[in-house]
């Protein structure tokens, strides 16, 4: 049989296709991107939270509305470390550059009233008034959820008058999170819906666009990295030392109108392969602008990235760059690697992350000296565990939007020395005296290229020789 039985699951054994070994031939990848099954208590996201937390949110200087009950619209604070280089602790309107996107929570916070007799009044009328608070606010995201999907308000009618009368782009998201069968759906909303009304923008204020004379041959796009802890700030200085101008990230730290400048680059660089490659390929359908696609973690994967841009350009020059600047950072922070890969060398690691970090950080624990023992996605699709199934050795449990009991049998069966996993699970696991890193938002980032590897090995050589990990596994 492909699938593989775990025991928790014997009373529910839609599951079982959920759940997989990895054989030698690597050809059985679980069932994924389907309906939750009644009765497993899922910890997928919604799909405006996939819209609103991982695509839209990180975007620095613009109105985040959400256009919901005020149980949705608290989603905001203490989300996903998206960092974004505005200012955070002004008061509104008294300093340019504010970040908007993490310091307030806008919402209509509807009530039983507005749903009876609809709430778009209510949307236009909280869209002025935090214009009027935020006067430095560039535009605004309207995000539609569950409830005033239900009852219809449009939200892209309200969007164009708001926009008309504060003189300022307002797009209208809707990603309600009913959906999709997990916040993957709202990441796939977001780029489709935002391409859309790119394009209409753009044709109808071609002032926005990047003037000839602005351009370079070597522009490219960041195509979904999210800013977690500063990763750009590893990231975007390779790409510079090489020789390319990154004129816009989608979407961490990004500025709203500077995204609707996506389409004048010349390549887009596909880092967030999940959430992000719907709109290079938009990009490229529409605009005849070709994509590749990197993983920008670890030594290997990060020189590769550096190489296959250089390639993409055919620049003898960006090459030789290239190799040198691999060269250069791969010496910097050899000895710190190697000090760390002593002490982490066969301990055994689980991974359990949105998608693609499950595919992006085996070969890191592999430069560490780490093997992995499982790897579990929340949203994953058929190509993410194509992906996984591949860089993993036979024998690696693979478990599909796994829940509590699932996770507490991958601890039992597979003995992980640490637990690279969100904020949702870390108490759950170090109940069980296994140590876990938060791969979610981080420890103390950036993770991301090379002098982020060097972050990485240190939190988790701190979790996992954390004393007290001694002290409470004799406890229990
Ligand atoms: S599922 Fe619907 S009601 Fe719940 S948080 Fe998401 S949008 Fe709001």
């Amino acid at each position: 049989m492909p699938y593989y039985q775990m025991r928790c699951n014997l009373c529910i054994p839609e599951r079982n296709k959920h759940t997989v070994i990895v054989d030698e031939d690597k050809s059985i990848i679980p069932e994924s991107n389907a309906p939750t099954v009644p009765g497993d208590m899922t910890e997928r996201g919604c799909a405006f939270a996939g819209a609103r937390g991982v695509v839209g949110g990180p975007i620095v200087d613009v109105i985040h509305m959400i256009h919901a009950p005020v149980g949705c619209g608290y989603y905001t604070w203490g989300t996903r470390r998206h960092l974004g280089d505005g200012y955070n602790w002004a008061m509104p309107g008294v300093l340019e550059n504010e970040a908007n996107h993490r310091r307030h929570c806008y919402t209509t916070a509807m009530t039983e009233q507005d749903i009876v007799f609809g709430g778009m009044e209510k949307l236009k009328n909280a869209l002025l008034e935090a214009f009027k608070i935020n006067p430095g606010a560039s535009a605004a995201i309207i995000y539609m959820t569950c409830s005033t999907a239900l009852i219809g308000d449009d939200i892209e009618n309200v969007a164009k008058e708001v926009s008309k009368i504060v003189g300022k782009p307002v797009f209208a998201c809707a990603s309600p999170g009913f959906c999709g069968v997990s916040q993957s759906k709202g990441h796939h909303e977001f780029n489709f819906q935002f391409y859309k009304w790119l394009l209409k923008y753009r044709e109808e204020h071609p002032e926005v666009c990047l003037k000839e004379e602005e351009k370079t041959p070597y522009d490219v796009n960041l195509i979904g990295d999210y800013n977690i802890d500063w990763d750009l700030v590893t990231i975007v200085p390779l790409f510079e030392k090489i020789g390319v101008r990154v004129l816009n990230v989608f979407t961490g730290n990004s500025r709203f109108m500077n995204l609707l400048k996506l389409p004048d680059a010349k390549l887009n660089i596909v880092h967030c392969q999940r959430s992000a490659t719907y709109i290079a390929e938009l990009i490229r359908q529409g605009f005849d602008i070709p994509f590749i696609r990197v993983s920008l973690f670890g030594i290997e994967q990060t020189a590769k990235a550096l190489r296959d841009t250089a390639e993409w350009f055919g620049d003898e020059k960006m090459k030789k760059r290239a190799e040198e600047v691999i060269e250069e950072e791969t010496e910097a922070i050899r000895p710190a690697i190697e000090w760390y890969r002593e002490r982490l060398a066969g301990k055994r690691i689980a991974i359990y992350v949105g998608a693609p970090r499950v595919w992006h950080w085996p070969k890191v624990m592999e430069e560490l000296g780490m093997e992995v023992v499982a790897c579990m996605t929340t949203f994953g699709h058929k190509e993410d565990y194509e992906k996984i199934v591949q860089r993993v050795k036979p024998g690696t449990l693979i478990i599909d939007n796994p829940n509590e009991f699932e996770i507490e049998e991958m601890i039992e069966t597979c003995k992980p020395d640490l637990f690279l996993t969100g904020l949702k699970e870390k108490y759950l696991v170090r109940k069980f005296g296994v140590p876990t890193l938060n791969s979610h938002s981080y420890e103390a980032g950036p993770y991301a290229g090379f002098r982020g590897l060097v972050n990485f090995a240190r939190d988790i050589y701190q979790a996992l020789y954390a004393p007290v990990w001694r002290l409470a596994k004799e406890e229990f």
